[in-house]
């Protein structure tokens, strides 16, 4: 346990939460990887367990803790091998649920968030279109005004709880002259006539559900705009740097457990009559992956713990994504090499991990779109304003 940032309590909520994922998540993990869908049953338990309430407030259902409940939480999903499975929870719990209760008025965090709270509903947030991801501002889907509707015209992709979501949380030009200042952020119901989605196969996080989705004159109530008209862009900006640094804290945790797996792997396999944990080759690789690991660690709790306090933070939480997800694809890549064949082989868990964590460099911020942030903010020094 590191005591500067968890407490005796924190650790009693992380062996909680390890119990019941272990008893009521692992034995489902294999079935869903192929099946690409997470039953209903287990958001329905996730919530009870009050585990999509964490950062949330008591008001909804929520139990408002701080930010290292949701480390935890981040950290036990990695440590099951899938994924897929903890895109889904913490696409949900930290990327729709979010913005539903930053932006959201009273009534939209009655309606949604506290069911999302209970796992009673699951969200989506919709930002990526087909024809760009990383230029956010290029997005081409709109929301037009009439009276007390909006009518929303266009398309996403590649959108985790894409299909299977209850609500989407979607941006869309309310002005579109404006380009980045014409954005807007809405939520909206599944059922909403002219949505249709279609499910895409994919590499890795097999377990987790990516869509892509069309809207063909959704007729929304005016009541369903999250925030203030056209200021859509900046909220996105602003929860980015929560949204990288759960991809940092997934990535330093994905590699803390293929390194682990791989330290035990090397202990019982014997080759040239002695335990390939003797080779030095072998050592020193495991010795150069665990300081990277620590490193990462150290600085993702440190970010957590700037982000608690309220600081801004885009600068190190783009470092921390930048850094942790380039460290984790070679950890793992490195980690599989170690258990020669096996590593390839699908009862070995490194396979899937190999396929999981490749996603880490390009979901949520390429890694050349946050060098080139990085590059603005230490070069130019530009300041990414917070948005509220
Ligand atoms: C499994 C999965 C789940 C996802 N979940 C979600 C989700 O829930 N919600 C959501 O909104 N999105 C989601 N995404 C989308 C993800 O955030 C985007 O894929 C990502 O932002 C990149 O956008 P793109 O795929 O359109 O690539 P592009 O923007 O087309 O980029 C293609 C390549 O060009 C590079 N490039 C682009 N612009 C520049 C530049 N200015 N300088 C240098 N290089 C550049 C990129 O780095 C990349 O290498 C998901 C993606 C995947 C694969």
């Amino acid at each position: 346990m590191n005591s500067m940032y968890f407490t005796e309590e924190h650790e009693l909520f992380r062996k909680s939460l390890k119990d019941f994922l272990v008893k009521e998540v692992v034995p489902h993990i294999d079935k869903w990887e192929e099946t690409g869908t997470v039953e209903r049953f287990i958001w329905k338990k996730m919530g009870e367990m009050g585990f999509f309430g964490l950062a949330y407030p008591e008001e909804y259902g929520g139990l408002d803790l701080d930010i290292f409940y949701t480390v935890i939480f981040l950290e036990e999903l990695q440590k099951i091998n899938s994924g897929g499975f903890a895109a889904n929870m913490w696409a949900h719990a930290y990327l729709a649920m979010t913005h539903l209760n930053k932006e959201g008025n009273k009534e939209i965090k009655e309606k949604y968030l506290a069911p999302s709270i209970t796992g009673e509903k699951i969200g989506c947030l919709c930002i990526t279109e087909p024809f760009g991801g990383s230029d956010v501002s290029g997005m081409r889907t709109t929301a037009v005004k009439k009276g007390d509707i909006y009518i929303i015209n266009g398309s996403k992709t590649f959108i985790t709880n894409g299909v299977y979501s209850d609500y989407l949380v979607v941006a869309a030009k309310t002005s579109p002259e404006l380009g980045n200042r014409g954005m807007s952020i809405f939520v909206i119901d599944r059922d909403t006539t002219g949505i249709s989605a279609t499910k895409l196969d994919k590499l890795g996080w097999r377990a987790s559900d990516t869509g892509e989705i069309a809207f063909d004159n959704v007729v929304i109530p005016a009541g369903n705009l999250m925030g203030e008209e056209n200021k859509g862009f900046g909220y996105i900006m602003q929860h980015f740097s929560l949204e990288r640094l759960v991809m940092a804290v997934n990535a330093h945790a994905q590699s803390e457990f293929a390194l682990e797996y791989a330290i035990q792997y090397m202990k019982d396999r014997q080759a040239f009559g002695r335990s390939i944990s003797e080779f030095q080759a072998l050592r020193h690789s495991v010795a150069q992956m665990a300081s990277e690991i620590e490193v990462c660690k150290t600085y993702n709790y440190n970010t957590a713990k700037r982000l608690d306090n309220d600081e801004y933070v885009v600068k190190e939480a783009t470092m921390a994504k930048l850094t942790s997800t380039k460290m984790a694809d070679d950890v793992i890549y490195e980690c599989l090499q170690l258990l020669g064949g096996y590593g390839y082989m699908e009862d070995y868990p490194l396979a899937r991990m190999f396929r999981d964590s490749r996603l880490g460099p390009i979901g949520g911020g390429t890694s050349e779109i946050l060098r080139e942030i990085l590059a603005k903010i230490i070069i130019d020094n530009k300041e990414y304003k917070s948005a509220t």
